[in-house]
C-alpha cells in the first residue's frame, strides 16, 4: 500500500484527501500537510467521520524547500501531490528531487509577478530527474489533465490522425453570489484576462482578451457563450499529438461575470504588482481574493453542472471522422460525496487517480510527463470508477 504526502488544504486538497481515503486499499498512509493546520484539521475530521479512516496532518511552508525536505524526510511518502498553488511547483519539484520522491501537480508552474503559464520550469527538470529515477505527472487535474487523456484516448482508439482539437470547458454553476471565482481567484483571474491565443500550423496566434466568442451547445446544460483563452495543455499537446495542425480552448462565461471582470481590471483591481496604500505595500489582486467569497465555501451554496471536454477532428482509415468527448458533473451531487462543488471535484478525483497510476506502476517511468505521454485506458477506465464517468459522440 502506499504512503502519499498531499501538499495544500485547499478546495481542490479537500477533494484529494477525501478520494485517497475513500480507496485506503490503495492509500495506506496519507498525510495532509498545508500552510493553515486547522484547515488540515478540518479535513482530517471530516473523513474520520465519513470513512473512518485516519490521516496525518502537518504544517508547512511550500516556499521553503528546507521545510519541504524535513517534512518528506519523516513522512517518508511514495508520492507528492502538490495541491498548493502553481507558485510553488518549482520548490516542491526541487525538494523531491532532493529526497528522491515521486512528484505530481495539478497546475504548471506561474512566476508569482509574471501570468505565463509555461511548463518551460518544469520540462527542464526532466534531465534530472531521470538521473535519479524519479517521475513528475505534471497537470494531473481536469483541464490540464483529463482533457490531455481525453486526446491521447482520441489518438489511440478514434484516428490515424488528430487535425483539430477544441478544449471545451464550461461551468454552468450557480452559487447565488453577484460575483465569485470556482477557484482560487488569483489564477482564475490571471487566467481570464490574460491575452487569448491558439495554435495554428506551427504558430501561435494572439487574440485579445475575449475577442473571439462562439455559442457551444453543452450537452445536458445547453447552448453557452464560449470564449476563446489561452490554456496550459495546449503546450504540451502541440508536442505530444501527432499530426496537428489547430488547437483551440474555450470557456464559459457569463455576462454578469464579465461584466464584473472588466470594471474590476479597469479599476486597476486584477493588477499583481505592488502598489502603496496607506503607508502598506498591497498587491491587488491578493487585496481582492480577501474580499471575494472563499473558493471552498462555495460548495454548499453552488447548483448546476459543468461540462468538459475535446471536440477532435481528423481522418481514421482515409475517412474524415469528428469526435466529442466529454464529462458531466454535477456540483449538488459532488458536495454530497466531499463535501466540495465540482470545480474542485473535477480536479481533485484526477490527482487522486493519476497517484494511482503512479504508484500502481501503470503510469511509472523516470523524467518529468504531461499526462498525454503515457497509455489513456487505465486513467480512462479509472476516471469511469471514481466518479467522473465520460461520454463519446461521433459528430
Ligand atoms: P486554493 O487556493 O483553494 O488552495 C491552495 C492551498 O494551498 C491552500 O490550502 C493554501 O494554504 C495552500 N498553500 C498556498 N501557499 C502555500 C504555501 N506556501 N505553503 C503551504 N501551503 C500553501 O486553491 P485550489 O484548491 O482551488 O487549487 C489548487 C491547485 O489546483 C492550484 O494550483 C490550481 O491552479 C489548480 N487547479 C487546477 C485545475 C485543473 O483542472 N487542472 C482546476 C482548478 C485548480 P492554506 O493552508 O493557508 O489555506
Amino acid at each position: 500500500m502506499a504512503n502519499v504526502l498531499i501538499i495544500g488544504a485547499g478546495g481542490v486538497g479537500r477533494v484529494v484527501v477525501h478520494k485517497c481515503a475513500q480507496n485506503s486499499d490503495t492509500f495506506g498512509k496519507i498525510t495532509l500537510a498545508s500552510r493553515t493546520l486547522s484547515k488540515c484539521e478540518l479535513y482530517q475530521q471530516e473523513v474520520k467521520e465519513r470513512y473512518g479512516v485516519d490521516i496525518d496532518i502537518a504544517q508547512v511552508d511550500a516556499d521553503s524547500i528546507k521545510e519541504l525536505v524535513n517534512l518528506i524526510e519523516q513522512t517518508k511518502p511514495d508520492v507528492v501531490l502538490n495541491i498548493a498553488l502553481p507558485y510553488q511547483d518549482l520548490t516542491i519539484m526541487e525538494a523531491c528531487l532532493q529526497t528522491g520522491v515521486h512528484y505530481l501537480d495539478t497546475a504548471n508552474y506561474e512566476h508569482p509577478d509574471t501570468a505565463k503559464f509555461e511548463y518551460k520550469e518544469q520540462w527542464a527538470y526532466d534531465d534530472r530527474y531521470k538521473e535519479k529515477g524519479i517521475m513528475a505527472l505534471l497537470g494531473s487535474g481536469f483541464d490540464p489533465g483529463v482533457t490531455n487523456v481525453f486526446c491521447a484516448y482520441a489518438q489511440k482508439h478514434y484516428f490515424d490522425e488528430i487535425h483539430t482539437i477544441d478544449i471545451l470547458d464550461c461551468n454552468a454553476g450557480d452559487h447565488g453570489y453577484p460575483f465569485a471565482t470556482n477557484f482560487n481567484p488569483e489564477i482564475n483571474l490571471r487566467e481570464v484576462s490574460a491575452k487569448g491565443r491558439y495554435w495554428e500550423n506551427g504558430k501561435w496566434i494572439e487574440t485579445e482578451p475575449m475577442e473571439f466568442k462562439m455559442v457551444w451547445d453543452y450537452p445536458q446544460i445547453g447552448p453557452r457563450d464560449s470564449y476563446l483563452l489561452y490554456h496550459e495543455e495546449m503546450e504540451s499537446l502541440v508536442k505530444h499529438i501527432k499530426g496537428l495542425k489547430r488547437i483551440r480552448f474555450f470557456m464559459t462565461f457569463g455576462e454578469s461575470y464579465l461584466t464584473h471582470m472588466k470594471c474590476l481590471e479597469n479599476v486597476g483591481m486584477l493588477g499583481i504588482e505592488e502598489v502603496e496604500h496607506n503607508g502598506c505595500k498591497i498587491v491587488p489582486i491578493q487585496f481582492l481574493k480577501t474580499l471575494l467569497p472563499d473558493p471552498a465555501t462555495l460548495g454548499a451554496r453552488t447548483k448546476g453542472k459543468t461540462n468538459i471536454g475535446i471536440v477532435a477532428e481528423g481522418i481514421k482509415d482515409g475517412q474524415k471522422r469528428k469526435i466529442y468527448i466529454y464529462n458531466v458533473c454535477d456540483h449538488e451531487e459532488t458536495y454530497k460525496e466531499t463535501l466540495s462543488q465540482a470545480v474542485s471535484y473535477t480536479t481533485g478525483v484526477p490527482a487522486m487517480i493519476g497517484a494511482k497510476m503512479m504508484v500502481e506502476g501503470k503510469w511509472m517511468c523516470p523524467g518529468v510527463y504531461n499526462m498525454e505521454q503515457f497509455d489513456p485506458d487505465p486513467f480512462m477506465e479509472a476516471l469511469n470508477q471514481y466518479g467522473l464517468p465520460w461520454h463519446i459522440e461521433e459528430l
